[in-house]
């Protein structure tokens, strides 16, 4: 009757095999943004079954994307993730369990607690919940700062990510950016001195250059929250020392999709007092089970995919893999740093590295790039190249030699 509803057996299996014959090749550091998509422009009456739907998709979603685990691929803050992820990602779509409903959703609310409980301690933090990305995860936090301490305006380097003024203006609250060091890091000699209305949001690496602000500043504040998107995983490292002061936030935010290797979306925000600031941001009633707490109605079991990578890696293997990331990120530093035609910003704290050719244009050297790939950002002003270690598999000298090479293109033709 309802075959789709079902199973098709076979149209599942070749899915999953066209999954991995793409994975077996090794496609290119960055997809085509001049490429087409081939689909009909109208939504056709009549439908195509689901095998030849996903085969007319299959270009799209597996062959042209960008291949984060390429080895030239050195950039964004988006990592490769583990087949694991991909096996439960799936679980969760084909169960569609509802963390809204205790009823329909009891293995998914259970695993979710287990799972922030597992990665809380390492923060300091007393529990939190499953979000879709840091940028949901910051707006919770300064939700719940702003009903527990009636504060009227957010405090942020200049440098913190976009979202945190979002944020404040979403929440009606003030925003007051706080100039930043030549490290890229708040200056704490530039705090305001009464900071009793204040939500101080301090970054554990900044998007450009992932600076890690001074975390045990503004113990002042009335909210202390601290926004480790990208680096909160080094937590979980050798290199744990570098976010030290973590622990007396009374919030953090994590997105476990950039170095937690798990697909999108996935971030936690976590809570000191946990118990007190879900009860604070908790609406109730009418057919809900369960009051519903922070910003998300219905949402899935993102916390599948985390916890089999979790399961799979232990402790020990998320260790190696962040260290072994931090090593390639020296290594990247390292080589420019003895390279005459490179400048590096700084040494990397938190895997991202800012690096340019000193003779070229930075964004006009990354365009002709081939085979390799690296993100552009914006540093007081001028454009850099960045890469951000989160491809185990990246080659830090062949992402050089691509620049090298590209940028020598370049002043032949401008000479
Ligand atoms: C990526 C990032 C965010 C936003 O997180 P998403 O998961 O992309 O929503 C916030 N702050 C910092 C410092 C980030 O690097």
């Amino acid at each position: 009757m309802e075959p789709d509803f079902t199973l098709d057996d076979e149209g599942l299996h070749d899915a999953l095999r066209a999954l991995i014959d793409a994975k077996r090749t090794p496609g290119t550091p960055h997809g085509d943004p001049g490429a087409v998509l081939v689909l009909p422009d109208d939504w056709p009456d009549a439908g195509i079954g689901g095998r030849a739907a996903l085969a007319s998709l299959a270009d799209t979603a597996l062959v042209r994307p960008t291949r984060l685990d390429h080895p030239g691929f050195f950039a964004h803050m988006d990592p490769p993730t583990p087949w694991m992820t991909w096996a439960a990602a799936q679980w969760a779509a084909a169960m569609n369990q509802n963390l809204l409903h205790p009823d329909s959703a009891p293995a998914a609310r259970q695993l979710e607690r287990v799972v922030v409980g597992w990665l809380a301690p390492a923060f300091g933090m007393g529990g939190g919940h499953l979000v879709p990305g840091s940028t949901v995860a910051n707006l919770t936090a300064l939700w719940a700062a702003r009903e527990l301490t009636g504060a009227r305006r957010v405090v942020a380097s200049v440098v913190s990510h976009l979202g945190v003024e979002k944020s404040a203006r979403i929440l009606g609250l003030d925003y007051v950016p706080i100039p930043v060091d030549a490290d890229q890091r708040l200056r704490v000699d530039l705090l305001p001195d009464d900071l009793g209305d204040a939500i101080v949001v301090l970054t554990a690496g900044t998007t450009a250059t992932g600076a890690v602000d001074p975390l045990d500043a503004a113990s002042g504040a009335a909210w202390r929250h601290v926004d480790a998107a990208w680096a909160g995983p080094l937590r979980l490292s050798s290199h744990a020392h570098v976010l030290d002061g973590i622990d007396r936030a009374d919030s953090v935010a994590v997105s476990a999709h950039k170095w937690l290797y798990q697909p999108k979306e996935s971030a936690i925000v976590l809570f000191a007092d946990a118990a007190r600031a879900h009860a604070a941001i908790s609406m109730g009633g009418g057919y809900l089970a369960a009051p519903n707490i922070g910003l998300l109605g219905s949402h899935g079991a993102a916390a599948l995919p985390l916890a089999a990578t979790l399961l799979a890696w232990g402790r020990d293997g998320v260790r190696a893999r962040i260290d072994a990331d931090m090593v390639l990120a020296q290594r990247l530093a390292d080589r420019v740093a003895v390279e005459p035609a490179l400048e590096l910003f700084a040494r990397p704290t938190t895997g991202v590295v800012a690096w340019r050719p000193r003779d070229a244009d930075a964004a006009a050297v990354r365009d002709r790039m081939s085979d390799a790939w690296v993100s552009t950002t914006v540093i007081n002003g001028q454009t850099w190249l960045r890469s951000v270690a989160d491809n185990p598999f990246a080659e830090p000298d062949r992402v050089v030699d691509a620049v090298l090479a590209a940028a020598a293109t370049q002043s032949d033709t401008t000479l």
